[in-house]
């Protein structure tokens, strides 16, 4: 699995990279990649020396951003999305729990998974690479069962306002407990 660098920090919470990606000059005028939208440099010269680096970062973010086009039906056909929402570029920040409540949509990756009959964790990603784990609690074993061919490695879900909560103080870790369909979409 491609590791994305942390090449863009700044994108959390959906800030607009403001140096180039390349030389980190600040008083550019920008131009940005056309491919991820992303990355951003001062000319093409800087951009033809950084390619080598930001070829698999760029390719990562477009498929991040290819999974979150897709997610616009979700908002048009369901009326439980109607309202303030937040559609976040990548997972907030452990401090950042005022995101609590709110109408929360990341878009992450599986990268692993563990399956028990009653509960299943898989370990996601987000477009900054950023870790943490979505479980899956349903009342209905039915439902449960069904997950299994779902939660495949390398597929793309969007996480639909589910509660990021602390799972250790001590690690500053979070995760994400899933306990109804609703709060999941899976990106076809
Ligand atoms: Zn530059
Ligand atoms: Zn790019």
């Amino acid at each position: 699995m491609a590791t994305l660098p942390t090449e863009f920090p700044a994108t959390r919470q959906g800030a607009r990279v403001t140096s180039c990606t390349g030389c980190s000059n600040e008083n550019a005028e920008l131009k940005r990649c056309t491919r991820c939208l992303l990355a951003a440099y001062c000319n093409r010269e800087c951009q033809r020396k950084d390619f080598r680096r930001h070829k698999t970062t760029c390719g990562e973010i477009v498929k991040f951003n290819a999974a979150r086009d897709k997610i616009d039906p979700v908002y048009l056909r369901n009326p439980f999305f109607m309202g303030v929402s937040y559609c976040i570029g990548s997972l907030p920040e452990t401090s950042h729990f005022n995101f609590l409540g709110q109408r929360l949509i990341v878009v992450v990756e599986i990268i692993g998974r563990v399956l028990y009959e009653n509960s299943s964790t898989v370990k996601v990603r987000d477009v900054t690479n950023q870790f943490t784990h979505i479980i899956f609690k349903f009342k209905d074993t039915d439902e449960m069962a069904g997950l299994e061919y779902k939660l495949r490695l390398g597929t793309y879900v969007a996480i639909l306002q589910a509660p990021l909560r602390i799972s250790s103080y001590v690690n500053k870790t979070t995760d994400i407990l899933i306990e109804s369909l609703s709060q999941i979409y899976f990106i076809p």
